[in-house]
């Protein structure tokens, strides 16, 4: 299973953006962001203006960044959504939403995309009571996602519960005691709350 391993504020400094890859400390003034918002490299300040393509394959790298999805996978996921009924931008980001990983981190039972990636990879959560541990796993309405039995009284999952927020999005339910969540619905475009033009993202794959 293949994944970015490199620095990952590099990748923040480089759409100029906070991504939020790194939890909690993304929160706070450590943050590369906060303390040095130019892109990386010995030429990052000098780089010149952006020419159509390019903003449109920045943009189509910040969607993979955000959800921590690699070209070959995101590619795929621009397919499936083409093929979907309705507007192939918003289908893509529906996608994105519906991987497990990316629901586990909505549902606040993980700090970052990345940190509920490597919970799910360990096996920590069941959907529909059935252990998967497979990130990529796209969900559905209906589902149940938990994190699983044996996980629950550790103290990763007892600091999450105790800082949770209190908040998810409206397609989603929690039950942060029982550590579980539910899909009441898959998200509308108003509900992703990313700035992400995914309408420069089919152009660019369009060419
Ligand atoms: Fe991005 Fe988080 Fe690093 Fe800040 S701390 S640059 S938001 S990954």
């Amino acid at each position: 299973m293949a994944r970015y391993t490199d620095a990952v504020c590099r990748l923040c400094r480089r759409e100029g953006m906070k991504l939020y890859l790194k939890g909690d400390r993304c929160y706070t003034d450590k943050c590369a962001i906060n303390k040095r918002n130019v892109p990386p490299g010995q030429h990052g300040l000098s780089r010149k203006k952006l020419s159509n393509y390019g903003i449109q394959l920045r943009e189509k790298q910040k969607a993979k960044r955000f959800y921590g999805v690699l070209e070959t996978q995101f590619r795929k996921y621009f397919e499936m959504a083409d093929k979907q009924a309705g507007i192939t931008g918003e289908n893509l980001l529906r996608l994105l939403e519906s991987r497990l990983d990316n629901v586990v981190y909505r549902l606040g039972l993980a700090t970052s995309r990345a940190d509920a990636r490597q919970l799910v990879v360990h096996g920590h959560f069941t959907v529909n009571g059935r252990k998967v541990d497979i990130p990529s796993y796209l969900v559905s309405i209906g589902d149940t996602i938990a994190v699983k039995e044996k996980s629950r009284s550790s103290e990763k999952f007892k600091a999450i519960a105790e800082n949770f927020n209190g908040t998810v999005p409206n397609w989603l339910s929690v039950d942060i005691e029982k550590l579980e969540g539910k899909i009441v619905s898959l998200p509308s475009r108003e509900d992703i709350d990313l700035p992400i033009a995914e309408n420069l993202i089919v152009e660019l794959y369009s060419r």
